[in-house]
């Protein structure tokens, strides 16, 4: 049979046609006033998807630039932090805000898990300077509660930045940012906003700017300042990746579409599209009695399952690929082997879900313990007739 290639990774996720389309068609130099336009429209539109009266910046990085651009213009070396990490990308905040030698004080939780009550607002105190966290651990599956630990933090650390890698959180969570009191929200083009790798995008508070001016780390290519004042003129400080723009603008008018001309609902939409696909998910796996990594506090960006006893992760990665042309990803780091994720992030629908599920089914069907087929697509069905549950859905 033939195979067509599907990504299931959480990033880089499936390319919307209608983005390939408008990038390889950009033909643009970025000192003109074509461009200045494009870009002012795509810096509103961001605004807009992300949900927030703050400035948006995009920058030709992937997503770790931000990261980066978010630890050096909001701490200076010495400065007490607090990162919430359970899981690789927990750790990267933690290996960020070490190289520029801030003081960390980590909160853990364990892979797979979120943090546990109080635990969070045990570490926090008015010495903090910024507090450091995923909306979505895309390494283990997990969904951290945004809402409460932008409470914990005013509550008990009312000078303290809060910065959220919505990396993988943007578009598939609800997230209340200017509400809830978060200073500085990344996302990245290649998850939700499904265009190719290469630009990061993020949404500054009146705070985070003026904490900026009394900064020390050191900073250029990621001095958000410059990229402000640059924005304002609807430029980019360098050059800017003028191809990956076109494409972010035309995901986000796909969005508007979406949404029946507010890209706000077109955002809302997308979100209970990965809510409704990662159910179908979890059902599929509760019916083939394959545990979930996260069951406690799963995210709708992707689903972390465990393979069946015995079985090596590896085994079923290779098979989807190999057999279907479906890439989901294996575990990362010490999870390498423990867990496959499935991911819902951006451009997915009811068919390529129930698509992957039936692969699974067929993969695991020719291990020694075998499944019967049908029984996970059946409980896909059914999640799917019931729809998003409303308490989800509110989210
Ligand atoms: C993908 C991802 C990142 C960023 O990774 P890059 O490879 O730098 O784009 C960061 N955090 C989370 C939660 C992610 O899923």
């Amino acid at each position: 049979m033939l195979k067509k290639k599907r990504l299931f990774t959480p990033g880089p996720t499936p390319l919307l046609p209608e983005a390939q389309v408008a990038m390889s068609a950009a033909s643009l130099h970025h000192r003109t006033a074509e461009f200045r336009q494009l870009y002012t429209r795509t810096l509103a539109d961001l605004r807009e998807f992300i949900g927030t009266a703050n400035d948006v910046l995009l920058l030709a990085s992937s997503g770790t630039g931000a990261m980066e651009a978010a630890v050096t213009n909001l701490t200076s070396p010495g400065d007490k932090v607090v990162v919430l990490s359970a899981g690789k990308f927990g750790e990267r905040w933690r290996d960020l805000a070490k190289t520029f030698g801030c003081a960390v004080a980590t909160v853990s939780a364990e892979y797979g898990e979120t943090f546990a009550e109080g635990t969070v607002e045990a570490a926090l105190s008015e010495e903090v300077r910024a507090v450091f966290v995923q909306a979505t651990e895309s390494s283990t599956g997990a969904r951290h509660d945004v809402r409460a630990i932008g409470e914990a933090v005013r509550r008990r650390a009312g000078a303290a930045m809060l910065v959220v890698d919505a990396i993988t959180g943007l578009g598939t969570t609800r997230l209340a940012v200017d509400e809830w009191g978060v200073d500085v929200i990344i996302g990245g083009s290649q998850k939700a906003l499904m265009v190719p790798p290469g630009l990061a995008y993020m949404a500054v508070s009146e705070r985070a700017w003026r904490r900026m001016e009394e900064t020390s780390s050191p900073r250029y290519y990621f001095d958000l300042r410059k990229e402000r004042k640059a924005a304002a003129k609807g430029e980019s400080a360098f050059t800017p990746a003028t191809s990956l723009v076109a494409a972010l603008a035309a995901a986000l008018d796909y969005l508007r579409e979406a949404g029946e001309g507010s890209l706000a609902v077109g955002r809302d939409r997308l979100v209970d599209n990965a809510e409704g696909c990662a159910a179908m998910t979890r059902a599929a796996a509760a019916a083939l009695e394959l545990k979930l990594f996260a069951p406690r506090s799963p995210a709708a960006a992707l689903t972390a399952i465990l393979p069946p006893a015995g079985v090596e992760s590896g085994k079923i990665v290779a098979g989807l690929r190999e057999q279907f042309g479906a890439v989901v990803a294996n575990g990362q780091g010490e999870m390498k082997g423990k867990l496959f994720r499935i991911a819902h992030i951006g451009y997915y629908d009811y068919l390529d879900t129930l698509g992957v599920i039936g692969a699974l089914e067929q993969v695991l069907a020719s291990l020694p313990n075998g499944v019967e087929l049908g029984a996970g697509l059946r409980a896909a069905q059914r999640a799917y007739a019931q729809g998003v549950p409303e308490s989800v859905a509110a989210r």
